[in-house]
């Protein structure tokens, strides 16, 4: 049997080690921290538990991607992580009003008609988004970028899913609104777009294709999913069968003729394959090899130049509904450049006690300004439960025991600070991103830093891929 040592237990690191065990490896997955589930965990502080980042499930529709690997895996973490799914999964406010996002283009056509009734256009673009939505996650993608053959034979076999998503692929987002709605649209129902853009792709609508702003409004076709008592409680279910150390971080990775040397500060490992399912790119001096160093310095810089700031904190009142999440589109008076105009708002329900994370994108060149003031992550903070109260007519007693993460704070417990992985831009094409397989034999990769698609969606879709190549 061949030894497998998955390194990183969040996401990307608990489904691909269940799909080695089903390929037969011996699998051991080692991760650094405490707990498994990195940015999709839930931690626990003074007897309260809160979501890290991720709190939406999406993709948990028959055939979507995450559904495909649970049934593969299989070992019922949706019963065992009490995960049900919500509709509507989000609701967008802008200036007083809320849009509620349905799982089913019909649903959100009423709505849209009834938020946005001049624009002309709705109807094609939601029946669209659903459309691509399905034909490109239902299907089986492949990607192996590694040389001229592999590259040719990921051109043949995706060719007929390219061939329905190629008008999309290279035309810029904008290109496509104005192609539907044939007109100016307003600033507000552009920002409606691109809230919902930043928050499953992670970037600007002006940045991403045709193809990503599609994806992004299809989210919710997928089938969006939330787990009572906390998302971690079901990477924990996924992971129940696995071998899995916590507390124990790699430092070294060494390539032996046909296996790996993996030191950690308490042990030294050999294994036959290896899965990087931790920010890799960010994290190079552990590669003691000057190829792995080279091969990988290449990819750094499409990393997301995005890191988060999240408040965390008791949630004791009654307006703001605690089943779907909420996207907030801040007013033009409270944006500056050192957060994105958008908050993402969620809950966790545990024994009758509610549980909320605020967080919002914070550009990393504006690192050193954010820490150069005592006062400013205070400040920050006040300014978002403030304007939390503005929209949802909720009194700022309500919101209690409030602390928060900033980059820093990411850095020290998951080993990154930039969040969002390789962002879905219309220039990281499937041929300039790491992908799954790499050159090095038994060596692969997944997570954030391997697609341009990060969160439980872009993360199964890699994992499927990286199946579909060993199990061939
Ligand atoms: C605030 C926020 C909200 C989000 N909301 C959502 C959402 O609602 N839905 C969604 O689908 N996605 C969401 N995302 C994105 C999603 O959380 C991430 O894309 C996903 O969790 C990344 O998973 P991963 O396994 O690739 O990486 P990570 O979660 O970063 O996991 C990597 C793991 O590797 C470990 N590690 C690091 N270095 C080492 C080492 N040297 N040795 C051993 N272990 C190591 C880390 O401790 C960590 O546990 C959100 C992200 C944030 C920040």
């Amino acid at each position: 049997m061949k030894k497998c040592m998955v390194i990183g237990g969040g996401i990307a690191g608990v489904l691909s080690a269940r799909i080695m065990e089903l390929l037969e490896r011996e699998v051991i997955l080692i991760e650094a921290g405490p707990r498994l589930g990195g940015c999709a965990g839930t931690f626990e502080r003074n007897h309260l538990k809160y979501n890290i980042g991720a709190t939406t499930i999406p993709s948990l529709i028959p055939d979507f991607p995450l559904k495909r690997l649970l049934d593969l895996v299989n070992n019922s973490p949706l019963e065992l992580a009490e995960v049900h799914l919500i509709n509507p999964p989000i609701l967008i406010h802008n200036n007083g009003k809320t849009i509620a996002r349905f799982m089913s283009p019909d649903e959100d056509l009423e709505e849209w008609q009834r938020a946005f009734p001049t624009l002309k256009g709705h109807k094609k673009f939601l029946n669209l988004s659903y459309q691509i939505t399905n034909t490109l996650l239902k299907s089986n993608f492949y990607l192996n970028n590694n040389n001229i053959l592999t590259k040719t034979k990921t051109i043949l076999k995706n060719m007929p899913i390219y061939l329905k998503i190629a008008p999309y692929f290279y035309k810029p987002a904008s290109a496509l609104i104005r192609e539907l709605y044939g007109q100016e649209i307003s600033d507000e129902f552009y920002y409606f777009l691109e809230a919902q853009v930043m928050i499953t792709i992670q970037t600007s609508l002006k940045e991403t294709s045709a193809l990503g702003l599609l994806l992004a409004i299809g989210y919710s076709y997928t089938g969006v999913g939330k787990a009572n008592g906390g998302t971690g409680k079901f990477i924990e279910a996924i992971a129940l069968p696995t071998n899995f150390f916590l507390n124990e971080k790699v430092l070294k990775i060494k390539k032996i003729k046909n296996s790996f040397l993996i030191k950690t500060q308490n042990e030294t490992y050999h294994a036959d394959e290896i899965i990087l399912a931790f920010p890799f790119l960010e994290n190079l001096e552990i590669f003691e090899d000057n190829d792995f160093l080279k091969y990988f310095n290449k990819y750094r810089s499409l990393l997301s130049p995005y890191s988060a700031f999240v408040c965390y904190g008791k949630y004791m009142g009654s307006t703001i509904d605690p089943s779907p999440s909420h996207l907030i589109i801040l007013p033009e008076t409270m944006k500056n450049n050192y957060f994105s105009g958008y908050l993402f708002l969620s809950f966790l329900n545990h024994s009758n006690i509610r549980t909320f994370t605020l967080s919002t994108h914070v550009p990393i060149s504006k690192l050193r300004d954010f820490y150069s003031s005592k006062n400013f992550c205070e400040n920050l903070k006040k300014q978002f439960i403030n304007y939390l109260c503005e929209t949802f007519g909720e009194r700022e007693e309500n919101f209690t025991e409030v602390f928060y993460a900033t980059p820093l704070t990411f850095k020290k417990y998951l080993n990154k600070i930039h969040l969002g992985g390789i962002p879905f831009k219309m220039e990281n094409h499937p041929f300039k991103i790491p992908g799954n397989i790499t050159p090095f034999k038994g060596l692969f990769l997944v997570g954030e830093h391997s697609f341009a698609y990060q969160g439980w969606l872009g993360i199964s879709v890699g994992i499927l891929n990286l199946y579909e190549h060993l199990r061939s």
